[in-house]
């Protein structure tokens, strides 16, 4: 079944109560004014644990209190603050590989990027043995396992981006193996890093290429020298290398070379099951850099609107506020400004609670939260799932906004993660009404269901609706937007941005989320999303009456 004829029976199967007309339309002058102010250089790219985080809380609070919102924070206050790992790069790297006696140094930025969440000053792996570890990837559920028990401690890993079916030809044995072309989380850096460190690895670099990771080397490079930020953790040197970073495919083969090996040919191999990884024999590396290591508090802002017959049940509503603040310049350019990503999530939002307060009360609470800290790794909204202010069991579904593109109405509405949840069939009901279509995610290998801030709420269970219109990758704006814009100092506004598509996505959303807060459905993960579990533990706290 593909994910559109999913979505399709599952329309079939809901049925759905009426619904008040909008009393008000969500403003297009409104929503632009939101993001001059929230993306203009005053702001410094909305960095976490900047001047540009006060001015950005302020910012949201000051909107919230003046549309007669009420704090939704923990104790009467409009913020969760979360503790966070800063770390900072401190001072140039020098990273050196050496093979056949002679050795040669590869740029920290050009060649290879690399950092380190551990809470110290100083990295240094001298003389590490070099491994080719497949796609770094064990999932005893999928029969696979890349390691196969091979010690790995104190080594640099080197690990290919994406799952193993990623990109592989129809008819490959392992084809499917890993949801085709869709990245699972297996798929994520995150994951990667993480498994390297459960292995006691020195370092792991992810081997770019821009199909697989979604993205060119420029948007790496060019958020690199950002601010890298962590929870708190208990025990860094269990869960975190030394160093972990990525590195240039071709600087990658040339290691290759070096061990007289073959990429092209190791890389085919990784994409079965029998794979063992492989050592680069007399290649080693040496890594070593300054950073600064401290810890910042950093805050979510919580608003709220009490339910009028349910408070106790919410429809939660996020975006992420932070950006990447002052980072690489482009030209002169030092400023991420996050005009698209994420101001327009965050005039999303704003819009979105002035259109509710212009209704009646709402039967469930609605809350309105800006996450921080989503760009580092969906800090905030990890921070708010391991520390919910409100119930994670009571919470009926968590509307996500990352990034409206302006421009006038798009007709498609691309769903992250289609087909996973019923709340598919809620947005596909409004969005037929005003005339669009919903449509899977065009570029699933990209991962995006894994990468914005309702991924950590869905682990716990949270039923989670994602959409973002426009982003089909057809449209000359979207394709612009991801290889000129994205992650970059020009993502800016400027005067002609037309927020006119934006204003009908709010009301769309709007008239989605209060569905569902007056009604007493719970809509549900669909079988065999990963999350089903997760929610189904929590049953009994969900009541129809
Ligand atoms: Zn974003």
């Amino acid at each position: 079944m593909t994910q559109h004829s999913i979505l399709l029976a599952a329309v079939a199967a809901v049925v759905l109560t009426a619904s008040p007309a909008l009393a008000q339309q969500a403003d297009a002058a409104r929503l632009n004014e939101h993001v001059r102010v929230l993306a203009s250089d005053e702001f410094e790219g909305r960095g976490v644990a900047t001047p540009g985080e006060q001015l950005t809380v302020d910012y949201l609070v000051g909107q919230f209190q003046a549309l007669g919102l009420e704090p939704g924070g923990p104790d009467g206050s409009w913020v969760q603050t979360a503790q966070l790992g800063r770390t900072r790069q401190a001072g140039s790297a020098t990273i050196t590989v050496s093979s056949g006696g002679a050795s040669r140094a590869l740029a920290r930025g050009p060649d290879l990027l690399v950092s380190s969440d551990r809470p110290v000053d100083r990295i240094t792996v001298t003389d590490a043995a070099v491994v080719f570890a497949g796609y770094g990837v064990s999932a005893p559920e999928r029969g696979w396992d890349d390691f196969k028990g091979m010690d790995l401690r104190g080594k640099i890993l080197l690990v290919i981006v994406n799952d193993p079916d990623f990109g592989a030809p129809e008819g490959h044995p392992v084809a499917g193996r890993f949801d085709g072309n869709a990245m699972t989380f297996y798929g994520r850096w995150t994951y990667k890093f993480q498994e390297a460190a459960r292995r006691g690895a020195a370092g792991v670099l992810v081997i770019h290429d821009t199909a697989g990771a979604g993205y060119p080397w420029s948007v790496l490079e060019g958020s690199s020298t950002a601010p890298k930020f962590d929870i708190v953790r208990a025990d860094p040197e269990a869960e975190r290398v030394p160093a972990q970073g990525w590195i240039q495919g071709p600087v990658a083969e040339q290691l290759f070379r070096d061990a007289g090996l073959d990429y092209a040919a190791l890389r085919d191999a990784a994409r079965t099951p029998e794979f063992t990884p492989v050592a680069l024999t007399g290649v080693t590396m040496s890594i070593d850099f300054g950073q600064t290591a401290d810890r910042i508090e950093s805050r979510n802002v919580l608003a709220r609107i009490p339910g009028a017959t349910h408070p106790d049940e919410t429809v939660l509503y996020g975006a992420h506020w932070d950006a990447y603040g002052r980072a690489t310049p482009v030209g002169d350019d030092d400023i991420y400004n996050g005009a698209v990503d994420n101001a327009t999530g965050l005039a999303g939002l704003i819009e979105l609670a002035r259109l509710f307060k212009a209704g009646a009360a709402p039967e469930r609470s609605v809350v309105f939260a800006a996450w921080t800290a989503e760009e580092a790794g969906l800090l905030g909204a990890e921070y708010y799932a391991a520390n919910p202010v409100w119930p994670l069991e009571t919470t009926v579904a968590n509307i996500n906004i990352d990034s409206f593109l302006p421009g006038e109405v798009s007709p498609q509405i691309v769903v992250m993660g289609a087909g996973k949840s019923e709340t598919d069939v809620w947005l596909e009901r409004r969005a037929t009404e005003q005339g669009r279509t919903l449509i899977p995610d065009p570029a699933p290998q990209a991962g995006g269901f894994y990468r914005s801030d309702h991924f950590p709420l869905a682990k716990m269970g949270v039923p989670a609706l994602f959409g973002a219109a426009g982003f089909t990758g057809h449209n000359a704006a979207s394709r612009d937007y991801v290889a000129n814009r994205y992650h970059k100092p020009s993502d800016e506004w400027t005067p002609e941005w037309v927020m006119d598509g934006a204003a009908v996505d709010v009301d769309l959303l709007y008239l989605v989320g209060r569905d569902l807060a007056d009604s007493r459905a719970w809509p549900e993960w669909n079988a065999g999303a990963e999350f089903e579990a997760a929610r189904a533990a929590s049953a009994a706290a969900r009541t129809a009456e």
